[in-house]
């Protein structure tokens, strides 16, 4: 579990190639610039943890590519304290980026393999999640809402209704929506009834599934 000067090294180089793809917030960039993303990856894929690109985890699941991390977490506008959601825990490494940022971090992963891996290895290496739980990111968390955002790491068929009714008046969603390719949508909640919707950039996520396995 080491965190070497050549890890950091790549790990400017990366940052520099994530702000010449368009990454544009200097908090966003200084939190990929921190978290060792190599430590969140199954050894044989070590040497490719600095690289742009997304790689396997356990349970046939990927960590996000760190421009795909970094435009989601670009669009949420975190603040210090802010109480954010992520739907699919994966490997972790985009709540240690909200984390980075000061968020109170809730995250939920429906993969029991995946769940109990991230559960442990966060607070391992210093990331102390506010609650990981082993659940449906379709139904939310409603005993915790409303939150400030709320991040889907899965490409979703539709929006699920419950993620929208969890954020607060002024909360944003971020949420890649489609089937074989999804577009990045973000809602923001203006009052109890009315919602902001803004259509960004296409991208490939595995699919936000029904149920907890
Ligand atoms: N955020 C992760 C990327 C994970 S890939 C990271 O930084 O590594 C998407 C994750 O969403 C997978 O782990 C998958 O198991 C999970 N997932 C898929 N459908 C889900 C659902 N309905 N609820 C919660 N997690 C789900």
């Amino acid at each position: 579990m080491k965190d070497t000067f050549r890890h950091k090294g790549l790990r400017q180089l990366l940052v520099r190639t994530i702000k010449r793809k368009g990454i544009k917030d200097e908090n966003v960039l200084k939190a990929i610039g921190k978290v060792p993303r190599h430590l969140f990856m199954d050894s044989g894929f070590l040497e490719h943890a600095y690289q742009d690109k997304a790689f396997p985890i356990a349970a046939d699941q990927t960590i996000s590519q760190p421009f795909t991390v970094a435009y989601q977490t670009e669009l949420l506008k975190v603040k210090k304290g802010d109480k954010i959601l992520e739907i699919g825990t994966g490997s972790g490494y985009q709540a240690a980026v909200l984390c980075e940022l000061g968020a109170k971090v809730y995250s939920i992963e429906r993969q029991q393999e995946l769940f109990k891996k991230t559960s442990k290895f966060l607070p391992k290496i210093g990331y102390n999640v506010k609650k990981l739980v082993f659940g449906d990111g379709y139904k939310g968390l409603p005993e915790d809402a409303p939150f400030d955002g709320i991040v889907v790491t899965a490409g979703a068929p539709y929006v699920p209704k419950p993620l929208l009714n969890q954020l607060k008046i002024g909360g944003r969603l971020v949420i890649p929506v489609g089937q074989d390719s999804q577009r990045m949508t973000l809602y923001i909640r203006k009052d109890e009834k009315e919602f902001e919707k803004h259509e960004l950039d296409y991208f490939r996520f595995v699919p936000l599934l029904e149920d907890k396995n």
